[in-house]
């Protein structure tokens, strides 16, 4: 396994050039994705000045800030069943998977406090993917307005598995579309100013068209 300082500052590097090429200024912020591995790959993060953590099931993320005591900031990025939100809300720092009022509405029952929330969007509409349709977004944030403790800081998506570049690009470029038109509602809870996209295999495109959250777990800590 390689070391994580090593893959970190490739991966920064990469990131720098992706700003470049796509000619953003934007700050780009590393989740590091440790679903997959142990607590002392995770503390090798933090060593490495990693803070955001990522995990995608309420069981390794509890598990993880059993062990791990640092001040990290938790990121949850799976899909999150409605009868497990109280295990979790408040144990998170930022929800990337907000898709549905069933789950709003048991956050708003459940949360001690203001919950940083990304809306998930099925910007490819693969079959297999969470998240809502891409004309059902808009509308949708709307509807959170009945919620105090739902804050939305963001969209968030996930790219198609495939090798054509473009697809990809267009999926990215498409949440960003749709990220402005959110801002356009001017909604004092839906600032909607962040766009979490961009994996190991993807980041780089994610970030050329304005990825504000990467969320990266083989190629960093893998
Ligand atoms: C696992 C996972 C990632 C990280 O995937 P890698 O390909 O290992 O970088 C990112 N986002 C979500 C939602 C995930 O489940």
């Amino acid at each position: 396994m390689a070391k994580i300082s090593e893959n970190l500052i490739q991966i920064q590097q990469r990131i720098d050039e992706a700003k470049k090429r796509g000619n953003t200024s934007q700050q780009v912020t590393i989740i590091a994705v440790t679903k997959q591995v142990s607590v002392e790959r995770t503390l090798e993060a933090i060593e490495n000045e990693i803070v955001h953590l990522g995990e995608n099931r309420p069981e390794g993320l509890l598990a993880k800030k059993e062990e791990i005591k640092d001040n990290a900031i938790w990121h949850f990025i799976g899909s999150l069943q409605t009868r497990k939100v109280k295990q979790v809300i408040n144990e998170i720092d930022y929800l990337h998977s907000l898709d549905r009022l069933s789950l709003a509405e048991e956050i708003e029952k459940r949360a001690e406090k203001t919950i940083n929330c990304f809306v998930q969007a099925n910007v490819s509409g693969e079959q297999s993917k969470h998240g809502l349709d891409r004309d059902e977004v808009l509308s949708f944030v709307q509807s959170l307005s009945q919620f105090s403790k739902i804050r939305v800081v963001g969209l968030m998506t996930m790219a198609p598995n495939t090798d054509d570049e473009s697809v990809i690009r267009k999926v990215f470029s498409d949440l960003k579309q749709l990220q402005q038109q959110v801002v356009e509602l001017n909604l004092p809870y839906a600032p909607c100013t962040e766009l979490s996209m961009g994996m190991s295999n993807d980041f780089e495109i994610a970030v050329e068209e304005g990825a504000t959250f990467v969320r990266i777990g083989t190629a960093l800590v893998g």
